[in-house]
């Protein structure tokens, strides 16, 4: 692979920083379990997702106290 090959349309994944496994994140809306999802080459989502709020989460957003309060 030529990385600095620039004109090839190449779709990078994005850098999110992948928690632990078996890490547990609270909702602090529903107070339940966010789901953790899995670090898979097609999966370009964030990590964390929240049923309740429909939403996704990076580890750096849950350091925000809005984080599923977001919407
Ligand atoms: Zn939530």
């Amino acid at each position: 692979m030529n990385k600095s090959n620039s004109d090839t349309p190449v779709k990078f994944k994005p850098d999110y920083k992948w928690p632990k496994e078996g890490t547990e994140i609270i909702c602090p809306k529903k107070n339940e379990p966010l789901q953790l999802q899995k670090d898979l080459p097609h999966y370009y989502g964030k990590p964390w997702w929240c049923h309740h709020c429909q939403w996704q989460f990076t580890s750096e957003d849950l350091k925000s106290k809005d984080f599923c309060q977001l919407k």
